[in-house]
């Protein structure tokens, strides 16, 4: 199997589960269980581990919510800020090519009686950077009476990175909180919440080489306090944010994959850059192949992502005749949906344009060779397919 969809998941860096197995073995201890010595050991490796993750994207300790991944992270985030009591404002911006871990609480908050406003994205064969959010109309949607913007720092399907920094600036004009849902860029490109000028930010640990079913939430506690209220009750853990036992295991494997990937971001960024490019050239021998999303060279694009549309052939069928690909159609949480991706139709792509297309995620493990052979083998499906139709077989 040649594995081609590091956007839904990665595999596992030894390094990372090196650092976890102790926490299956003699580190089993529950790390709030203060009363004896296993538990505090456990409980000051946690700690550290968070404080590195913390560090990492620029924020403090306490201001690092471990939950089991991006989906609960974006969730606790728009219904946590939304149900605050002190949060009298009623309005929430966000952007139609957002994750379904977004999209859905929004259907959620709507139902119950918050305003919802989900903006359009620069249409492919636009004037502007194809898939990011239109900043005039942000500016017109963001009021006084909203508490919160979401927008996704880089898109699952097509890889655009969104203006944060300057979506940021609109917020704090109105004095509202940002939060974009970084799944994909963390570990992916320099993500500092400084920088970015966000309150709160999503990532799961699976997409950078860690475990999955583990991740975080920064909420920014020091300038501009967010007002959050928990979601999941119980034991008061993390400050009443998220009360559970801690993820030890999942904890400790998420920091030393981050530390590791973040150790070599720049070269493994031009290495899987240089080999998605090879990949697109080799898929371009056939005729009538188009890139999906914002050009390969873009810097507002994310380095091994690829999404390229087929037309007139399926990307179903093309999968099913390439058994030995892992690749994908979207994303991997919406693909037992047979509705085509609402990302590829917000860009401006028909119906039977989505339903052609294919992502193609490359990583760090990737291998030229594994490009080669994927190339080789979608290239001459491809043209059986084409040749078929034409012979009218
Ligand atoms: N947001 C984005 C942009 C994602 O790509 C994903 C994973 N496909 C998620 C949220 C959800 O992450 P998880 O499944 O780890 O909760």
């Amino acid at each position: 199997m040649i594995y081609l969809d590091n956007n839904a998941t990665t595999p596992l860096d030894p390094v990372a589960l090196e650092a976890m197995l102790p926490f299956f073995k003699q580190q089993f201890a529950n790390p709030g269980s203060v009363t004896h010595q296993a538990g505090r050991q456990v409980a000051e490796d946690v700690q550290l581990a968070i404080a590195r993750i913390a560090n990492s994207i620029g924020a403090e300790a306490d201001e690092l919510v471990i939950t089991s991944g991006a989906t609960e992270s974006n969730n606790l985030a728009l219904q946590g800020v939304m149900h605050h009591p002190r949060n009298k404002r009623r309005k929430i911006v966000s952007v139609a090519t957002e994750h379904k871990a977004i999209l859905d609480p929004l259907k959620r908050l709507a139902q119950q009686g918050f305003e919802v406003e989900l903006l359009t994205v620069q249409i492919q064969n636009g004037s502007g950077i194809f898939g990011q959010v239109e900043i005039d109309r942000l500016a017109d949607a963001i009021d006084d009476s909203t508490a919160l913007v979401s927008v996704m720092l880089a898109n699952n399907e097509i890889g655009v990175i969104q203006p944060l920094l300057e979506i940021s600036k609109l917020c704090r004009q109105h004095a509202c909180w940002l939060h974009t849902d970084a799944t994909q860029a963390v570990g992916q490109i320099e993500v500092n919440v400084d920088d970015l000028g966000v309150d709160l930010l999503s990532f799961s640990a699976h997409k950078f080489y860690g475990p999955k079913g583990v991740g975080g939430l920064f909420v920014r506690r020091r300038e501009r306090p967010v007002r959050m209220q928990g979601q999941i009750l119980g034991g008061g853990q993390q400050n009443n944010w998220r009360s559970g036992t801690l993820n030890s295991a999942g904890i400790v494997g998420m920091q030393a994959a981050l530390q590791n990937t973040l150790s070599h971001l720049d070269e493994d960024r031009a290495r899987v850059a240089r080999l998605r490019n090879r990949l697109f050239a080799r898929l371009s021998e056939l005729p009538q192949i188009f890139l999906n999303g914002p050009p390969l060279q873009a810097e507002h694009r994310l380095s091994g992502n690829l999404n390229c549309c087929f037309y007139p052939l399926e990307g179903q069928s093309l999968m099913l005749h390439t058994p030995e690909l892992a690749i994908s159609s979207g994303s991997a949480c919406t693909s037992a949906s047979p509705e085509p991706s609402h990302v590829l139709r917000a860009i401006g792509l028909t119906e039977d344009q989505a339903r052609s297309s294919l992502r193609l995620g490359i990583g760090r493990f990737n291998t030229d060779d594994e490009v080669e052979l994927a190339a080789d083998m979608l290239v001459s499906t491809a043209r059986r397919f084409l040749d078929a139709s034409q012979t009218g077989g």
